[in-house]
C-alpha cells in the first residue's frame, strides 16, 4: 500500500474519530477536542507539529508547554483529588471499567490514530488495545481488594487492634515514551486512579494525541472534572516541575533518563518508579520446538519493529539447533511484509522517530564495519516510507561493536550459538539491563530452572513478551538498571498510596501496669515472648 492511502482521521456526526482514506491528519474539530484536555496556564502558547511517521506529513499540532502549565495542572489535579479519594474504590474502578467497554467498542478509532501517530503495524497496535482494557479490567474490578483495609497482629493478642489503611499519595506525575502512546499513556494513570490519586500526565510529543484520545474517554466514561491533567511539550522543560511538584513519579523511558528523574526525585524524598531500557535474551534450549521458537523470535524481535522495551535483541541458540534455526529464521524473515496499511496485513510497521531511525543505522553500520555478519536485512526502506527499516538478523557479533550491549530499540536482532544451558546463563546475564528473557524448551521443568537464573524482572517461557506482560495480577519491570518498581499486580496499584498503620490499644498499657513491679514485668515478658513462639497464630 503506498503513502497516499495513509488514514486520517475526521469527527462524525457523534464526534467519534472515523478514517478518511484521503487525509493524514486530524480534523480541526478532533484537534480541537483533544487540546482540550490539555492544561495551560495560558491559552496561547507556541505550538508543535505531531508528524506521521508513516508520511512525514503533519497529523496535527500540539500545545509547547511550559513549567508554568505544569504548575497549573498540578494545581488543578491536587483541588480535585481530595473528591476522589473520598469516593469507595469499588465506585473508582466502576469508571475503569466503563473505560474498558468504551475502548473495546471503539477500537478501530483508537487503532487508526496509534497507526498514525507511532507508525506500527495494526496488528502490534491492536496489542495496545487488548493490554489496556485488561489493565482497566484488572484495576477496575481488584482495586478494591487491593486496597481494603488489613487487620494486623498487635504485641499481645487482644490488646492492640490494629490496620493498616492505604491511602492514595495525591497527585501522580507519569512521564511516558513514545513507543507505546496508548499503553504508556495511560495504563500506569488507571493504576493510580483506582488508588485515588489524581494524575498529571506528561505524554511524549510523538503520542500525545494517543494518549489525549484515551484520557477524553476516561472522562466520557465517567471521571470527575480535573481529576487527570494533561501538560504536553518537551521532558527537559515538563519534567522537572513535574518532579517538584507531584507526590510520587512514574517515568518509563530510557536508563540514562531515569538516572536524572531518580536524582531529582530523592532530592525531595518522593517515591518513584521506573521502567527503563532493555538488551532483552530469548534462550533457545537443545529440547525447544524450533518451528514455535522461531516464530517466537520473530514476533520477539520486530514487534513494534523492535521499539518495544521488552522487545528481543540476542538470540542464543543451541548449538544441536542453532543451524536449523538460522536458516528458518531468515526464512521467516524474508516472508515478512512491510507495509503502511491500516489493516491486518502488514507484519511490521515504521520506526516512530528519526532519532530511532539514526540509532538503528548506527548499530547495523558498525557492526558490519567490525565484521558482523549480516543474515538478512540492513537497510533503510524509503521507498515504503522515510522512517522504514528492514527486519535485521546478524551473527558474529562481538564484545566491541555497539549493538553488542547497547539497547538499539529498532528491528535488529544478533544470533549467537551456545554450547549449553550454562553458557547461554552466563551470556544472557552478561549486561547491566535486566528487563525481559524469554525460555524456550518442550520441557516446562527444564525451563524453568533456567529460567530462574536468569537476572530480569519477567521471564516468559514459550512466549517473547506477552506471556508476562498481559498477566496483569502479576508484577512486571527491571532487575538491574532495568528499573525500580513494578506495574501491574499488587505492587503496581500499592506504589501509588501511603501505607498508615492505626492501632488501638485497649485495657492494658504497653507498659508494666500499675499493679506489677517492673521487675516482675521484666521476669514475665521474656517468658510470655517464649511462650508466644510456639503458638503458629501468633507468631
Ligand atoms: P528517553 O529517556 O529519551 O525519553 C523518555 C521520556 O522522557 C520522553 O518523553 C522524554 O521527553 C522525557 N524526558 C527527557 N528528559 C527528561 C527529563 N530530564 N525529565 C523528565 N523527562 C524527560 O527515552 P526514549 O528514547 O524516548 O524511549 C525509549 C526508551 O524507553 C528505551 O530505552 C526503552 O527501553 C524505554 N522503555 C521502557 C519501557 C519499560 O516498561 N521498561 C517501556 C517503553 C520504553
Amino acid at each position: 500500500m503506498t503513502n497516499e492511502h495513509a488514514i486520517g482521521m475526521r469527527a462524525d456526526e457523534r464526534g467519534h474519530l472515523t478514517s478518511d482514506i484521503s487525509r493524514n491528519y486530524l480534523s480541526p474539530a478532533v484537534l480541537e477536542r483533544l487540546r482540550r484536555r490539555i492544561a495551560l496556564a495560558d491559552p496561547h502558547r507556541k505550538t508543535a507539529p505531531v508528524l506521521a511517521p508513516f508520511t512525514g506529513g503533519v497529523i496535527g499540532t500540539i500545545p509547547v508547554g511550559v513549567p508554568a502549565d505544569v504548575d497549573e495542572a498540578i494545581r488543578r489535579a491536587r483541588q480535585a483529588q481530595p473528591g476522589w479519594a473520598a469516593r469507595r474504590p469499588s465506585s473508582r474502578g466502576a469508571v475503569l471499567v466503563r473505560f474498558h467497554d468504551l475502548l473495546l467498542d471503539r477500537r478501530e478509532e483508537a487503532l487508526d490514530l496509534i497507526q498514525l501517530e507511532s507508525g506500527k503495524a495494526r496488528r502490534h497496535a491492536l496489542e495496545e488495545i487488548l493490554d489496556t482494557a485488561l489493565v482497566a479490567r484488572h484495576y477496575g474490578f481488584r482495586a478494591a481488594k487491593y486496597l481494603r483495609v488489613r487487620r494486623r497482629a498487635g504485641a499481645l493478642p487482644g490488646l492492640t487492634m490494629t490496620r493498616e489503611y492505604r491511602q492514595p499519595v495525591g497527585v501522580v506525575g507519569i512521564i511516558s515514551p513514545w513507543n507505546f502512546p496508548l499503553i504508556l499513556g495511560i495504563t500506569d494513570a488507571l493504576a493510580a486512579l483506582a488508588a485515588g490519586n489524581a494524575v498529571v500526565l506528561r505524554p511524549d510529543e510523538q503520542g500525545s494525541l494517543t494518549a489525549l484520545w484515551a484520557v477524553d474517554l476516561l472522562y466520557e466514561a465517567g471521571l470527575p472534572s480535573d481529576v487527570l491533567q494533561v501538560v504536553t511539550g518537551p521532558g527537559p522543560e515538563l519534567g522537572p516541575p513535574l518532579i517538584e511538584g507531584a507526590d510520587f513519579i512514574m517515568f518509563t523511558g530510557s536508563t540514562r533518563t531515569g538516572r536524572i528523574v531518580a536524582r531529582q526525585a530523592a532530592e525531595r524524598l518522593r517515591g518513584y518508579s521506573l521502567e527503563l531500557g532493555g538488551k532483552n535474551p530469548m534462550l533457545v534450549l537443545e529440547d525447544a520446538d524450533l518451528e514455535a521458537a522461531v516464530d517466537g523470535a520473530v514476533r520477539g524481535a520486530f514487534v513494534g519493529a523492535g521499539q518495544v522495551c521488552v522487545s528481543i535483541e540476542r538470540l542464543y541458540v543451541h548449538d544441536a539447533l542453532f543451524d536449523r534455526f538460522a536458516k528458518r529464521l531468515v526464512e521467516r524473515v524474508r516472508e515478512m511484509k512491510l507495509s503502511p496499511a491500516f489493516d491486518y496485513d502488514a507484519d511490521m510497521g515504521s520506526l516512530t522517530v528519526p532519532r530511532q531511525l539514526d540509532t538503528v543505522e548506527s548499530h547495523v553500520r558498525d557492526a558490519v564495519e567490525k565484521g558482523a555478519h549480516l543474515l538478512v536485512g540492513g537497510r533503510r526502506r524509503p521507498d515504503i516510507g522515510p522512517l522504514f527499516y528492514e527486519p535485521t538478523v546478524f551473527t558474529g557479533v562481538t564484545p566491541e561493536m555497539k549493538m553488542f550491549a547497547e539497547e538499539t530499540f529498532g528491528p535488529v536482532v544478533a544470533l549467537y550459538r551456545v554450547a549449553s544451558d550454562e553458557e547461554a546463563i552466563a551470556r544472557a546475564n552478561d549486561t547491566r539491563y535486566g528487563l525481559n528473557a524469554s525460555v524456550w524448551s518442550r520441557s516446562v521443568r527444564h525451563a524453568v530452572r533456567v529460567a530462574k537464573q536468569i537476572q530480569t524482572g519477567t521471564v516468559n517461557v514459550n512466549e517473547s513478551y506477552g506471556a508476562t506482560w498481559t498477566a496483569t495480577s502479576a508484577p512486571i519491570g527491571g532487575m538491574k538498571e532495568s528499573g525500580s518498581g513494578r506495574r501491574h499486580g499488587a505492587e503496581g496499584i500499592l506504589k501509588y498510596t501511603e501505607s498508615q498503620t492505626i492501632a488501638i490499644q485497649r485495657g492494658l498499657p504497653l507498659a508494666p501496669p500499675p499493679f506489677i513491679p517492673v521487675r516482675v514485668y521484666a521476669s514475665l515478658m521474656p517468658r510470655l515472648l517464649r511462650l508466644m513462639r510456639h503458638i503458629p497464630g501468633l507468631r
